[in-house]
């Protein structure tokens, strides 16, 4: 699926495969490519050894050989260690589909370390009701691939990851955090998109903000949060008193949203609050010593993020492996805090009832932001990770190698085959 969490590794991917001495082919459909024009661009300019392929999309109008052109494969599905270890064993023991009661907790068998989970909480591609064939089948080919790729790092997830290579009988490539090739403020904002504002503008705001001040509040390129519950989310906020920056893509299809804000709130928080409409260049603004917390949706990829911007988080999972991730970032690495979502946030179900109200928000941001000592230990934990994750990124750490070997080890399967 190209969606933009899946997309933007793939790019980072791309970078580095190329920074490392590989000759990369990025293929992708024309409308995606519109897309990367920035990234496109970027890696021009620079000279960077990525060849962009466009394939007219559906692909088998050209007749592709169906697996003859030994080209060695690797899985990459954008899910980290914990959550893609889950996502298999779910699949192997066919755990879910008789299970009729969506809050019965259930054991994950095989676990690493003890783990339960609600139906609720396991949606998209781990279950959809009537999917379990598309699925498995799904799961089967990745495991016919001759390894897999994850954007993490061994020292964040070390026995999930162990684990994961034992449940899918191979190699599993740590190569990540891949969103730190971006060295620089141009090609971090040119991320997935062309941001919907001014950047140096943003920037400027954020230096005039107390370093580790700032709350960021992003629920990444798919959550759709209902009308009702965006109200709610910055009545939390504003009632928490702290400076944010709130990203909202509500878009023309909610234009109360937009009176609402209109309507006193910007001009209530106009202090200490900055609102971004649309694509918003989120790595730039997460790494900034402004921010202080992170109020993420936990896609993996902005979780990556905020682990790599070494700040505490405040988890709000809407769907797909969004409350693994959770899991994974307040149960294992303690470095976040839940605001309390027991269940998935549908898409298109507009008449959904408020599920995370203004004082759950506000008290979630007191925990996070204040200067008590857990908040003090959350901030720690979090920056240790951010080291840890630089170190296994840069030369000679466990990414770093990994990328090299991943490379050296797909050339000798290629000389092999011929
Ligand atoms: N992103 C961004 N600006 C936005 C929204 C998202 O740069 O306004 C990026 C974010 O940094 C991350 C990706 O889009 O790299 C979202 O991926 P994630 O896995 O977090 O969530 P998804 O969008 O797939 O739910």
């Amino acid at each position: 699926m190209m969606a933009q969490g899946h997309t933007i590794p793939m790019t980072d991917m791309a970078r580095l495969l190329a920074e490392h001495g590989a000759q990369v082919s990025f293929v992708t459909t024309p409308v995606n490519a519109s897309r990367l024009a920035g990234f496109i661009a970027d890696v021009e300019a620079a000279g960077t050894a990525i060849r962009f392929v466009e394939l007219h999309f559906p692909a088998t109008e050209f007749g592709l050989p169906d697996g003859e052109l030994g080209i060695p494969r690797l899985t990459f599905i954008g899910f980290c260690g914990f959550s893609s270890l889950v996502r298999y064993i779910i699949s192997q023991n066919n755990l879910l589909e008789n299970v009729t009661d969506e809050n019965e907790l259930i054991t994950i068998p095989g676990f690493p370390t003890q783990l339960e989970l609600t139906k609720a909480k396991c949606p998209g591609s781990l279950y959809i009701p009537g999917m379990e064939k598309i699925r498995d089948k799904m799961i089967e080919e990745e495991l016919r691939s001759d390894g897999e790729v994850i954007n993490s790092f061994q020292e964040l997830e070390t026995v999930y990851i162990e684990s994961f290579e034992q449940v899918a009988k191979k190699k599993v490539w740590t190569v990540g955090p891949m969103c730190l090739c971006h060295r620089d403020s141009n090609t971090m904002s040119a991320r997935g998109n062309k941001a919907s504002m001014d950047e140096a503008q943003c920037l400027q705001w954020l230096d005039s903000m107390k370093p580790g001040s700032v709350i960021f509040v992003s629920f990444g390129s798919l959550a759709a949060t209902t009308p009702q519950q965006l109200v709610e989310l910055g009545l939390g906020l504003e009632a928490s008193k702290k400076p944010f920056i709130w990203v909202i893509k509500a878009g023309p299809k909610f234009p109360e949203v937009e009176e609402w804000l209109a309507d006193g709130f910007e001009e209530r928080v106009k202090d200490r609050g900055m609102i971004i409409r649309g694509w918003a260049p989120q790595v730039m603004i997460l790494w900034h010593q402004a921010i202080g917390g992170f109020m993420t949706h936990c896609g993996w990829n902005s979780t990556i993020e905020g682990i790599c911007a070494g700040v505490p988080m405040i988890t709000w999972p809407h769907f797909q492996e969004q409350f693994l991730n959770e899991m994974l970032v307040v149960d294992v690495l303690k470095t976040g805090v839940q605001v309390g979502m027991k269940g998935i946030t549908e898409w298109g179900n507009e008449q959904q009832e408020v599920m995370v109200t203004r004082d759950a928000v506000e008290t979630a941001v007191h925990t996070l932001m204040n200067e008590g000592e857990a908040a003090e230990v959350l901030r720690m934990r979090a920056k240790d990770y951010a080291i840890k994750a630089r170190k296994a990124f840069d030369e000679e750490g466990s990414s770093y190698n990994n990328i090299r070997l991943l490379i050296q080890e797909m050339g000798n399967k290629t000389d092999a085959s011929g």
